[in-house]
């Protein structure tokens, strides 16, 4: 990589703890001649606060993944997608220094809305995307690789990205999947299973090439969540879900935790000697 000045992005939020993180990250970046704190086309983002600050990062920077890493500061507890921890300002000071344009980069999901009219609209999620009906059961078929799979009836059916597998995901009841499994879990969220009415019920993983699809019975108001957006659409013919061809890259460092301590910190903790 040359030797230029690093356009970095701090993205915050409005937490107190974030802010003064978000002073003294500025203040330790600005005396650095390779350095220059911008929002506008940065090489770097740096979201402060948790992983849904870094679903925020994201979503505002999607359309630069080209040129663009991220870095995660949890100013909480160590998340998914955040590798420092609000403590650690000097080391990742210390890696910016010594960065050489190393990535890390995870699989994305693409959702594309067909619309009965013909149009079709396009979203982006890093965790999951959900397909639901608030107001009334959600009938819909789904289909996998363009074998029909099952009529689903229930609240709806959620899709996730490897590292949205310890999101919604993991609560619906979906496996957690490494991250650098190139695939996508299909949950069900509140499936109706009784003699008439039958789903598979457990979750499903699909690999890379495979198309998703979801195609409701009506054409009234579904609720379309993207990560942390909710859309309402309607007259919808079918959701069409696949891995996007880019993936989302973070700068690479020797601080890069294992996914494996990720997910035990995050949901077992310490194991005491019985
Ligand atoms: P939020 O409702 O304020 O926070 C949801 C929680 O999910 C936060 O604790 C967040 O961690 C955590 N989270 C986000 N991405 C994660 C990941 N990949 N693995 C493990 N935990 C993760 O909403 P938000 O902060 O804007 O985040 C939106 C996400 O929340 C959605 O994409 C969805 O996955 C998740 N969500 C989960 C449920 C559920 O489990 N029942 C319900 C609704 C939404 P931080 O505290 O570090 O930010």
């Amino acid at each position: 990589m040359k030797n230029t000045v690093k356009r970095i992005a701090l993205i915050v939020n409005q937490r107190p703890r974030s802010q003064e993180v978000f002073q003294k990250l500025s203040r330790m970046l600005r005396p650095y001649k390779q350095f220059e704190l911008s929002r506008k086309n940065p090489d770097i983002v740096i979201s402060i606060g948790g992983d849904g600050m870094l679903l925020s990062a994201f979503h505002r920077y999607k359309d630069q993944l080209d040129k663009v890493r991220f870095i995660g500061v949890h100013t909480g507890h160590l998340g998914f997608y955040t590798d420092y921890r609000d403590f650690e300002l000097d080391l990742l000071v210390q890696n910016l220094l010594l960065d050489q344009g190393a990535q890390i980069s995870y699989p994305l999901l693409q959702i594309k809305i067909h619309y009965q009219s013909g149009d079709i609209k396009e979203y982006l999620a890093l965790n999951e995307a959900t397909v639901r009906r608030t107001d009334r059961t959600m009938v819909a078929d789904l289909h996998l690789n363009q074998v029909p799979f099952e009529r689903f009836r229930g609240d709806g059916i959620c899709i996730s990205t490897p590292t949205g597998s310890t999101a919604y995901n993991k609560s619906l009841g979906g496996s957690v999947l490494h991250p650098t499994i190139e695939a996508l879990q299909v949950t069900e969220v509140a499936s109706l299973n009784n003699r008439v009415y039958r789903t598979l019920g457990s979750s499903v993983i699909v690999p890379r090439k495979d198309k998703i699809e979801i195609l409701p019975l009506s054409d009234s108001t579904h609720t379309l969540l993207v990560d942390n957006h909710v859309y309402q659409v309607e007259q919808v013919s079918r959701f069409e879900c696949q891995i996007y061809h880019r993936k989302i890259p973070f700068m690479a460092s020797s601080k890069h935790t294992s996914f494996w301590e990720r997910v035990r910190d995050s949901f077992i903790g310490e194991v005491e000697d019985e």
